[in-house]
């Protein structure tokens, strides 16, 4: 297992298992229901569908028996007891039944009274299994009663049927005996098992596939739940650059807004972090190691590095003349300058109140003395306009040059340059000291 895998694996919680089992459960549900209630509604219909068609097979057995043979049934004889049809002796005619079974796949039965005297049912060694009873059940409601019945499990020489029974009348209205039609129940379950067996497995497969269409988009779900957890985690404990996962914001919905608003607030807060809050440079603090990150750049790939130290000029006066408002109103203005000036050359870094340091990267001495002489005409000729007033503002600037020397060295002879220009009229570039400084 990857150690991402096993990260991942350690880190599911709750959400992990039941989201998907939550929205997976009423879709389940709800199929078992369905399943349920259309298993009992075919097996209805199928079981009216039996009851109607063996109806019709009574209807065509006996319309059958009374065209060929016209009459009523009558029993005579003393010793070997015959059944008559009219004129005609039926006891051992089997010419209509099996015809009937021919024609209809169903079984036929003559009963006169509870005896079975024609039948298509045979025993096991093929004899026709004349001369029993008909079940108790069936004499009483349909030779009793004189009612058409439907059975969907009457039992028959050991075998299961779904049967018709209907009473059989003389012409002077007396029940005389029973006309049963059915089909073995094993024969129709097979045909059903043939129509349904391939419904069920079907749904089978498509309920399967819809479970598992809604676990993988409930864990997908939940996956971006946790890349965002996680992203916040980072982001709460300090890890301001952590890099959120790219599957959130690869969705196209809520979730990858609120990605995006994760992202924004990450950036705020590291503004908040590494920027000052008034001039939106890098403050001290983050600006010292970026300053570091370049210097130890500069010193692997032998490149030139310029340090520039500029202050603003009187800057108390801004303050005791104008008030503080209007002094921070040059600030950012003058912030906003040096941002300017410094882009695709370097960067600039608020250093203390109204000192700024600028880190011109891959510049010698020369090539920043050029831009810097530029940046402080701009600096000259701006205009701060504020409560009315127009301030006018110019700068001092102290230069160092050379990134194998340390930080501490650099940063020290950038000051003393500002301090000379400071003490010698100020609003100047102060690249080199003159010899007796030296
Ligand atoms: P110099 O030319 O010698 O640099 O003189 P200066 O007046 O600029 O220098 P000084 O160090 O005497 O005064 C700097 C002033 O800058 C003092 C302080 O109140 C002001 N200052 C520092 N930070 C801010 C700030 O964020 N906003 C405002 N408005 N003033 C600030
Ligand atoms: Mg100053
Ligand atoms: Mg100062």
């Amino acid at each position: 297992m990857s150690a991402k895998k096993q990260k991942e694996k350690l880190q599911r919680g709750k959400l992990y298992y039941s989201f998907p089992a939550m929205s997976m459960l009423p879709l389940l549900f709800f199929s078992i229901i369905v399943i349920i209630f259309s298993s009992i509604t075919f097996s209805r219909s199928m079981q009216e569908q039996i009851s109607t068609e063996l109806q019709n097979v009574a209807n065509l057995a006996r319309t059958l028996i009374d065209t060929a043979y016209p009459g009523d049934y009558t029993l005579t004889g003393d010793v070997a007891l015959s059944l008559y049809k009219g004129e005609s002796n039926i006891t051992s005619d089997y010419t209509m039944i099996d015809t009937v079974k021919e024609l209809t796949g169903a079984e036929v039965t003559l009963f006169f009274q509870d005896t079975r005297i024609l039948t298509t049912i045979t025993n096991w060694d093929g004899q026709r299994i004349i001369g029993t009873r008909a079940p108790d059940p069936v004499l009483e409601e349909v030779l009793g009663q004189g009612q058409a019945k439907f059975y969907n499990n009457a039992i028959i020489n050991g075998r299961t049927y779904f049967a018709y029974y209907t009473p059989l009348y003389n012409t002077d209205g007396q029940i005389t005996g029973i006309l049963f039609v059915g089909k073995p129940a094993d024969q129709v379950n097979e045909q059903v098992d043939r129509v349904m067996v391939p419904i069920f497995i079907v749904s089978l497969v498509a309920l399967l596939c819809a479970c598992l269409f809604s676990v993988r988009y409930a864990r997908s779900f939940v996956r971006v739940l946790y890349a965002l957890k996680s992203f916040f985690s980072e982001v709460a404990t300090g890890s301001l650059s952590v890099q959120l996962d790219p599957i959130v914001l690869k969705r196209e919905d809520e979730l990858s807004e609120i990605g995006l608003s994760a992202l924004t607030m990450q950036r705020s807060l590291r503004n908040l972090v590494e920027q000052d809050t008034l001039t939106e440079l890098y403050n001290r603090r983050n600006g010292e190691m970026h300053l570091n990150a370049s210097l130890a750049k500069a010193k692997s790939v032998n490149a030139p590095l310029t340090l520039v130290i500029g202050d603003i000029d009187f800057f108390k006066k801004i303050n005791d003349t104008y008030g503080h408002q209007c002094g921070d109103l040059v600030l950012k203005n003058i912030a906003g300058i040096l941002k300017k000036n410094m882009r695709d050359k370097g960067y600039a870094i608020r250093w203390g109140g109204e000192e700024f340091l600028l880190i011109y990267e891959n510049s010698s001495l020369q090539e920043t003395f050029k831009a810097l002489s530029a940046l402080l005409d701009e600096v000259r000729s701006t205009c701060n306009e504020s409560e009315g007033h127009q301030i006018y503002v110019t700068m001092t600037f102290g230069m160092a040059c050379d990134p194998s020397r340390s930080l501490k060295d650099l940063l020290h002879e950038a000051d003393d340059k500002l301090y000379y220009g400071k003490n010698n009229g100020r609003n100047q570039i102060v690249a080199e000291l003159p010899p007796e400084r030296h």
